[in-house]
Order: C-alpha cells, then sequence, then structure tokens
C-alpha cells in the first residue's frame, strides 16, 4: 500500500515516528494509502529548514518569485487529471467537479498571487516638512492549515500568498484528505522550490496540527476549519500575540422575494444547496421565502432536488458523490433524525437510489430538504455541512432580515430579487461577510473573503492575504 510522505527541507520523507494512519476512499470505503503521524520531531526539522531557507526565499526579487508560483500554477494544469482523480478519491466529490472547480482553482491561486505580488504597494503619507512611508515585511515562519471540503483549492489558497510575500510555510492538510497536498509536495519539487521554503506536514489535526500552532516560532497562523478548532487555536496564539486568520463555520441564509426570478433562483439554490454534496463553507443551508411564492417555489425546488443523481463520481452524469467519511455521514444523519425531532417535516431525501456494486458500502446520502423548522432550533442554528437544507416562510423584508441575522454565523449569504434597491438595503443590513445578489460563489479572487461572528476572523484574498502574510513598518523622515 502506498505510504504518503512529508515534505521537508525540499524531499519527501517518512514521518519519524514510523506511524501511519489509513486514508479512506468514502465511495467505497476501501483504504487506498498511509498516512504519516507527525510528530515534534518531524516539525522541527521542518521549522529549521524553513528558518533556513527564509533569509534567501524573502531577499529574492519579486519577479523570482513570481516564477516559481507561475511553475506550480502550470505544473498543476498539467497534472489536472491525475490531481482531480486523486481529489474525487479522497473525498468523495465527483470527478468532474474536481476537475472543473477544485483543481482549476488550485492552479489559479498560485497564479493569481504570483501576479499580485507584483502589483503590491505599500502607502506613503506627505505631512509638513515630513514624509512617512509603509515598509511591508514578510513575518518569517508561518502555518497554514487546511481542512478536508476543498483540500487542494483551499490548501493553496493559503500557500500561495504566503510565499509570494516572501514567508517560509509549514502547511497542514486534513488528515481526512491528504493525497493531493502530497502530489502538490512533487510538483513544488518539479518546479524546483528552494528546499525548506514550502514543508508539509501530514497528521492529526489534535496532535501534529496542535503543535504546530503551539510552536512559539510560528509567525503566523492562517486556518480554515471548524469553530471549535478555530476557538482553540485562536486561544494558544493570544499570548504569543500573533497575527490569526481564522476562516471558520457557516449556517447561510438565502433570502427569496417574490419579485425573483423564480426558475433562475430555483436553479441556483439547488447548486448553492448541494455543490460537493453541501459540504462547502459558503453552501445555502436556511432558505427563507417570501409567503406568496413559498408554495410554488418549493414545489419547483423539491422536484429539481429528486432529480440530482447521487453516486459512482466517476460518472460524469452523476450531481453529488460520497460524503467525506464515515464519521461524517453519521453526524449529519444524526443532524436530519435530530430535525424530526424538532417537528421538521422531510419533503425529500429518502428515495431509494441505485448504487454501482464497488459503491455500495460508499457513505452516500441523497439531499434531504426539510420544511416547518422553528428559526431558534438546533437544525435551523448548528451548521450540519451537508446535503440538508431546510425552508422558511418570511412575510415582510425586516422579517427576512432578522431570521438571516438571527445566527452566531456570519460567513455568507444570498439574496434573490430583482428589487436593486432593495437587493442594496439587505446587503448592506445583513451580517454576513460575503453576500451574492442573484448568484452564487461567483469567486473573483481580488475580493475580500471570510466571514462575521463564529465564522472567523481576518480576511483571505488579494490585497488582504499579501497584509495578512507582511508587517507594516512605519517610516518617517523630516527634512
Ligand atoms: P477541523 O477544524 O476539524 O480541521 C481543519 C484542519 O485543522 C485540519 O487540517 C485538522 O487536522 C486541523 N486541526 C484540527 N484540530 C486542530 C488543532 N487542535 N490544532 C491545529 N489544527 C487542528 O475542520 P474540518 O472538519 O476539516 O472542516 C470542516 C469545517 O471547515 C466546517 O466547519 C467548515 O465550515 C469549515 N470551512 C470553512 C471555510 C471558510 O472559508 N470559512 C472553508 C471551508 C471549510
Amino acid at each position: 500500500m502506498e505510504k504518503i510522505a512529508n515534505y521537508i527541507n525540499g524531499e519527501l520523507i517518512a514521518p519519524k515516528s514510523s506511524q501511519y494512519m489509513d486514508d479512506v476512499n468514502p465511495a467505497t470505503a476501501e483504504v487506498f494509502a498511509q498516512i504519516p503521524l507527525s510528530n515534534d520531531k518531524d516539525l522541527q526539522y521542518a521549522i529549521d529548514a524553513a528558518e533556513k531557507a527564509f533569509p534567501v526565499w524573502s531577499n529574492l526579487s519579486v519577479k523570482e518569485r513570481a516564477n516559481y508560483l507561475n511553475k506550480i500554477s502550470k505544473l498543476i494544469n498539467e497534472n489536472l487529471d491525475e490531481l482531480a482523480k486523486a481529489e474525487s478519491q479522497d473525498t468523495g466529490k465527483p470527478v468532474q467537479l474536481a476537475q472543473t472547480v477544485d483543481i482549476p482553482r488550485a492552479s489559479a491561486n498560485m497564479e493569481f498571487f504570483a501576479h499580485a505580488i507584483t502589483q503590491f504597494s505599500s502607502e506613503s503619507h506627505a505631512g509638513i516638512n515630513s514624509i512617512n512611508y509603509t515598509l511591508r515585511k514578510p513575518l518569517g515562519v508561518v502555518a497554514c492549515i487546511s481542512p478536508w471540503n476543498l483540500p487542494l483549492y483551499l490548501f493553496t489558497w493559503k500557500i500561495a500568498p504566503a510565499l509570494a510575500s516572501g514567508n517560509c510555510v509549514i502547511a497542514k492538510p486534513s488528515e481526512i484528505t491528504p493525497y493531493t497536498a502530497y502530489l502538490f509536495s512533487k510538483i513544488c519539487m518539479e518546479a524546483g522550490l528552494p528546499k525548506g521554503v514550502l514543508n508539509i506536514l501530514h497528521g492529526k489535526g489534535p496532535e501534529i496540527g496542535n503543535a504546530i500552532v503551539s510552536h512559539k516560532n510560528i509567525k503566523a497562523v492562517s486556518f480554515t476549519g471548524g469553530t471549535a478548532t478555530g476557538k482553540r487555536i485562536a486561544e494558544i496564539s493570544a499570548p504569543l500575540f500573533r497575527k490569526l486568520s481564522l476562516e471558520l463555520g457557516g449556517k447561510n441564509p438565502a433570502l427569496v422575494f417574490t419579485d425573483c426570478d423564480l426558475d433562475k433562483t430555483v436553479d441556483g439554490l439547488v447548486r448553492a444547496s448541494f455543490t460537493n454534496q453541501g459540504e462547502i463553507c459558503l453552501c445555502a443551508s436556511r432558505i427563507y421565502v417570501e409567503k406568496p411564492i413559498y408554495e410554488e417555489f418549493k414545489e419547483k425546488f423539491v422536484q429539481k432536488v429528486r432529480a440530482l443523481k447521487v453516486g459512482n463520481p466517476a460518472d460524469p452524469s452523476v450531481n453529488m458523490g460520497a460524503l467525506v467519511s464515515a464519521q461524517h455521514l453519521n453526524k449529519v444523519k444524526s443532524y436530519i433524525s435530530l430535525a424530526k425531532e424538532e417537528g421538521g417535516k422531510l419533503l425529500c431525501g429518502e428515495e431509494a437510489f441505485e448504487l454501482i456494486e464497488e459503491n455500495k458500502k460508499g457513505y452516500f446520502l441523497r439531499p434531504h430538504v426539510l420544511e416547518n423548522l422553528p428559526n431558534t432550533c438546533r437544525t435551523n442554528q448548528e451548521e450540519i455541512f451537508g446535503p440538508v437544507v431546510s425552508l422558511n416562510v418570511f412575510q415582510s423584508e425586516e422579517e427576512a432580515l432578522s431570521l438571516a441575522n438571527e445566527s452566531e454565523y456570519g460567513l455568507a449569504s444570498t439574496i434573490w430579487t430583482n428589487d436593486l434597491s432593495k437587493a442594496h438595503r439587505i446587503g448592506e443590513e445583513i451580517k454576513t461577510g460575503i453576500v451574492w445578489i442573484n448568484c452564487w460563489m461567483n469567486r473573483d479572487l481580488r475580493t475580500p473573503f471570510g466571514g462575521m461572528k463564529n465564522s472567523g476572523l481576518g480576511r483571505e484574498g488579494g490585497l488582504e492575504a499579501l497584509k495578512f502574510f507582511t508587517e507594516p513598518k512605519n517610516i518617517c523622515i523630516e527634512y
């Protein structure tokens, strides 16, 4: 069985512990690789390598660093099919989704920040007989920790700006989906990335993840994952006075008004609810529909959801693959049981469906739609992170806004209306870091990305990311 290796100091190496855990294909429930269980010794070796690489890497010209990122981007494109299949094998997502979204975006992340760093400038402030200018210097060795739902996409979203701005990186992918990060280390070697600039450690979050964020030499942590983990990382980081970027969970509202384009809205929200099996932090999970069109929306929405095909991720006609793990499938199922206990009425989800022989043990679940749930119940308040949405009714714009904002989370929202003034009014008042009007997941990498409240701290994307990974220093000259 293939053993995944850590990537430290420019080499692929076994963990010092010689211990491994299983990497499981969720569509077949079969183990296909072994994941290193890294420990403090691997971490110290990686930190020493990164600290040694930092003076040279940070002093390269931006053009030289950008060239490395562009080479990596190109190699991702050249290996698109292999990477997409690997991503699907690890996560259960349709191969076609990985081919058209995950892997192209990973390449785009590298390319985008290769360009962005060449356009990055700092401020100057002219005074009376004086001028202040701001230098932005890389921080040193930083940590990038990412989750399982969009593995290479989110891994590179952090690594690219960190490297572009001159830092050296200790990165940890999720232990549930480590394989494309392993392939990415091979790509970095092929691109000739200098040794120690990027180090990828595999292993469990509470073990090596915790060790990374507890290490005093880590100057900043960029983390995407669950809110509870983010809180723990914030507690560890606070006394170290280090920079933190936390992209956490969501419970995203969608507001559907009578004056929307109904067919476009239904299509948009089916996509927003169930793309990637509902395992995207940005997925809609609470859909609020204005009373006059509630029944019509419900009928059209449920009909489209019933038509979604669930099954073999390699089949291009499939809309949804397997959920990422047995544990996650059980969690999502427990929320469906809870929803029923809370008075929810199931509109679809329990239809029988066929799976091919090799997928019979896989972690598949049909998309579930519920209605009749109070806004404050756990199903409507807690993140499920799977193919489950609730339909809810509202009677006025004020009520829609108040229901949407009644949440501990504040990541993303969608508003569906043809009334431009209303869209702007709600866009301004809704408490989420990202608002999409008549669309979902339309991403421009230059925009600030992140959430409010328990959805996180700080913003990624564009200049925000380059600012995060650099320390501003003001210099004042009097003349
Ligand atoms: P998770 O918090 O369990 O794990 C995320 C990463 O953190 C993994 O690499 C894990 O190994 C590591 N980790 C776990 N415990 C750690 C610790 N104590 N110290 C350091 N690292 C630790 O999250 P998950 O289950 O992998 O991902 C799902 C969550 O991610 C959902 O809540 C989802 O909303 C969120 N998410 C958010 C965004 C966003 O941009 N806001 C994007 C994708 C996913």
